[in-house]
């Protein structure tokens, strides 16, 4: 019953190490590229999996996006298109695959649901990943509709924790942060923040995105996409306290409101997951930032920016 994960060296595949059965195969870059056909058709019939977690993709941040949009949708494409089309071929059932609530329609209504997912053109930032990404809820279910093949995909909402990308200007708001907090206790300098602080997010620590993969991998079998969602806000102020209690750091935090805020809020529908495993309890995000500031704090200058 091998389960086969592309893209295993992020955030989640590491994630997963912790959660999936010890003869899961966890395939990187290194492993074959998935832009290519026949190598991704090789990798596949290799390992010959039964199931498939699919997390490869070119991902950035927005100056990488809106700079290479032609790059960001080709990649994706040939890459989901690959990988989707060579596990149809080597007669793999289950695949489950990840998109981000960045892709919706840029004026969805709140709370994002995935019944809006093609209902208008995403933010013109990142709309060449955006299209490309949501591709992969068409190819699924057309794959379902056609094969009966149950390709599913799942959608988190902001996604943080240990293996992240720690870049200062292309990071995330949570990596970057643990990393200038850590520069500016180091170099006796303020901590400059982006923006007004007041923007609102969903944080969810990846070993809970990591569980969740794991019981929808077995458990959620239909073509709509399901959003992995908290259903809790935070403001960035209150991360930034968190990030500043957990390091000790002691200097001025400075919030530069020249740099954008982005979104204000991007609050998505829990509703669904919620129903379906009720129980489920999410990771504080102080206990989540004081175990990633840990992880931080042990590997660093060793860590990917
Ligand atoms: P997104 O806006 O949800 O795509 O994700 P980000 O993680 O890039 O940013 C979330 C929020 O954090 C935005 O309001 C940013 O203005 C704010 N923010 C504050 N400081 C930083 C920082 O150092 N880096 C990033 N990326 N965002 C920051």
């Amino acid at each position: 019953m091998t389960t086969l994960v592309t893209g295993s060296n992020g955030l989640l595949g590491n994630a997963l190490r912790g959660v999936l059965s010890p003869d899961t195969i966890f395939a990187a870059r290194e492993d074959g590229d998935l832009t290519s056909f026949e190598q991704t058709r090789d990798l596949i019939e290799s390992v010959k999996p039964k199931k498939i977690i699919h997390l490869a993709a070119l991902v950035g941040g927005i100056g990488g996006n809106s700079s290479h949009s032609g790059d960001y949708f080709r990649t994706n494409i040939l890459i989901n298109t690959n990988v989707l089309e060579a596990a149809r071929l080597a007669n793999v059932g289950r695949l489950l695959s990840f998109m981000s609530t960045c892709v919706f329609p840029n004026d969805a209504p709140y709370p994002l649901n995935s019944a809006n997912l093609h209902d208008g053109p995403p933010h013109p930032s990142n709309f060449g990943y955006a299209y490309a990404k949501r591709m992969l809820e068409v190819q699924s279910r057309a794959y379902f509709e056609q094969w009966g093949l149950n390709y599913s995909v799942a959608i988190p909402t902001n996604v943080y924790g240990p293996h992240d990308n720690w870049s200062l200007d292309d990071g995330h708001v949570v990596p970057a942060l643990i990393h200038k907090c850590y520069l500016a206790m180091v170099n006796k300098t303020p901590l400059h923040v982006w923006g007004t602080g007041n923007p609102l997010r969903e944080f969810v620590f990846v070993d809970d995105i990591a569980r969740l993969t794991s019981w929808m991998l077995d458990n959620y079998f239909e073509t709509t996409p399901l959003i992995f969602s908290s259903g809790i806000e935070t403001p960035i102020y209150e991360l930034v306290t968190a990030v500043v209690q957990t390091m000790g750091f002691k200097g001025e935090v400075l919030f530069d409101t020249s740099k954008p805020d982005g979104q204000f809020r991007k609050p998505s529908d829990a509703s669904t997951l919620k129903n379906l495993v009720g129980d489920f309890e999410f990771t504080s995000v102080s206990k989540g930032i004081s175990d990633t500031v840990k992880w931080f704090l042990n590997k660093y200058p060793n860590i990917r920016q």
